[in-house]
């Protein structure tokens, strides 16, 4: 899942991603932030919560890799690395 939010402060949206553990996302301002878990979210300074999206792409980016057996990396790290950067991706377009 993944959760827009607002900083009251500054205006910046963002998205948090629920898959991404303890991992706090902050604003531009760097005022309000927003870690978001799989059952609970933790918010600080001035967020306002936007929206959610019961999405989960990281899955379906690896779901399609399987099914074209594309592309083949060497290192699982190097696989993983490319699949986060993907997902970041499609989720800015949630902006
Ligand atoms: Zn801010």
């Amino acid at each position: 899942m993944y959760i827009k939010w607002l900083c009251m402060l500054c205006g910046d949206v963002k998205i948090s991603n629920t898959h991404r553990h303890h991992e706090m996302n902050f604003c531009r301002c760097n005022q309000s932030g927003c870690d978001a878990e799989e059952y609970l979210t933790r918010w600080c300074g001035s967020a306002k919560f936007i929206n959610k999206y019961d999405y989960n792409f990281f899955d379906e980016i690896i779901l399609n890799l399987i099914n074209q057996k594309l592309p083949k990396f060497k290192e699982p790290n190097k696989a993983y690395e490319f699949i986060i950067k993907m997902e970041d991706k499609i989720i800015e377009s949630l902006i």
